[in-house]
């Protein structure tokens, strides 16, 4: 039975459905395209005869929460110059088994779930085909091959891909878009990739590494590189927390547990410090000095902080006398935690006080990094680093591609 209809279905604008039905619970639609002028692709001449019909079978995207395929009366048209040939459709491409509706959402869709399997199992298709759509998106979308921007921001995180434990994500600072993703952290890897691509580069942030340093130095001209503050920050955090653990050993059971439980009173601001830690912090410095004084160095460093951030590019000069006053006050205190924790910031003096110069920071990659984290929680597949990297970067590329297929 043929059907008149004049039912717009998406990607059938131009075809006419002949039939549909519903058969084993699948549902099937029978269609054909118009009969039009064609142009013969051997000798160019218009033609309308028809040669032949023969039906494909064809794989389509789930209509009404139902498998659905396509049976395509295609049509060959033979021309005066002896050639046959296929006619033209949108509906699928030649030696497709699947529609070219079903291949654009399951490439979008391949980017955007969190696993292969899943898409597999809606989309009617072998997790291998799947994988098969993703990979095919990968070399025309990524950025990346191009020029890095001005203001770019590095990054470890551990992506256990591609035999190598630690991946490096490389991010633009200004607009805080993920830009590429290397095989790995290694000096020599990430130098070769600036020499490569960092010609416009001029500032670099990064956490407080000596090897992704070097490479900066060594392959860009004469960078400008800004520590991470929330990173520098943390290395007085943790001076203090090792006075406590090393301190509170000499203690009695109760007081040792107690306190341990109570340490992020210690890295509190003053003003979040309640009465009743005001009273746990007043015992734990009548029981030793040296933690006193650890926390007042503590709170010296983080009022300098605060002072740095609003002095910003103009007092610049204030800042790094204050700085100065802590190294003092460290030196004086003598306490090996902090003195370490001072090395360290006085080896990145210039960056430290960059980031507040140019106030940039890498904050933002540490949320690039929790979202990758997801991705390799949910999904198996992506122990091959080119995965990895084309599912990380597409799928910030993807953000607001395909929203409304739901
Ligand atoms: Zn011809």
């Amino acid at each position: 039975m043929y059907m008149h209809s004049n039912i717009s279905l998406p990607g059938f604008e131009d075809a006419i459905i002949l039939k549909t039905e519903v058969r084993g619970g699948q549902y099937l639609i029978h269609f054909e395209m118009p009969i039009t002028t064609q142009v013969c692709p051997n000798c160019g001449e218009d033609t309308r005869r028809v040669h032949d019909y023969r039906w494909t079978k064809v794989k389509h995207l789930k209509m009404a929460e139902r498998m659905t395929t396509l049976f395509y009366r295609k049509r060959r048209y033979a021309c005066t110059c002896g050639k046959r040939f296929a006619e033209k459709n949108q509906v699928v491409s030649p030696y497709q088994r699947y529609s070219n509706e079903w291949n654009q959402m399951a490439q979008i869709r391949s980017v955007k779930a969190k696993t292969f399997t899943e898409i597999a199992h809606q989309y009617g298709a072998s997790v291998s085909t799947i994988i098969r759509r993703f990979d095919r998106i990968v070399p025309g979308k990524i950025k990346g091959e191009t020029a890095l921007p001005k203001v770019i921001a590095i990054d470890e995180f551990k992506g256990n891909a591609g035999g190598e434990k630690f991946q490096l994500i490389i991010a633009d600072a200004v607009t805080k878009e993920p830009i590429d993703i290397l095989p790995d952290r290694k000096k020599e890897t990430i130098k070769a990739y600036l020499r490569e691509h960092g010609a416009n580069v001029e500032m670099v942030v990064m956490d407080m590494s000596h090897s992704f340093k070097a490479a900066v130095q060594e392959a860009l001209d004469n960078p400008i590189i800004i520590a991470d503050r929330f990173h520098f920050v943390r290395y007085i955090y943790w001076a203090i927390d090792r006075v406590r653990v090393r301190i509170q050993k000499e203690w009695n059971d109760y007081d040792r547990k107690k306190v341990k439980k109570k340490r992020h009173v210690f890295f509190k601001k003053p003003k979040d410090v309640t009465e009743k830690d005001q009273w746990y912090l007043k015992r734990y410095f009548s029981f030793s000095a040296e933690l006193k004084l650890a926390y007042q160095l503590k709170e010296q460093f983080r009022e300098w902080f605060e002072l740095a951030k609003e002095n910003g590019a103009e007092k610049l000069k204030e800042t790094k006398e204050f700085l100065l006053k802590f190294y003092e006050a460290v030196e004086e205190a003598d306490i090996p935690e902090f003195q370490r924790s001072v090395k360290t910031l006085q080896n990145w003096q210039t960056e430290i006080l960059n980031s507040f110069t140019f106030n940039y920071s890498n904050g933002f990659v540490e949320g690039l990094n929790n979202l990758t984290k997801v991705i390799k929680r949910n999904a198996f597949g992506y122990r091959r680093f080119d995965r990895l990297r084309a599912k990380i970067l597409l799928t910030h590329q993807y953000k607001t591609v395909g929203n409304e297929i739901g």
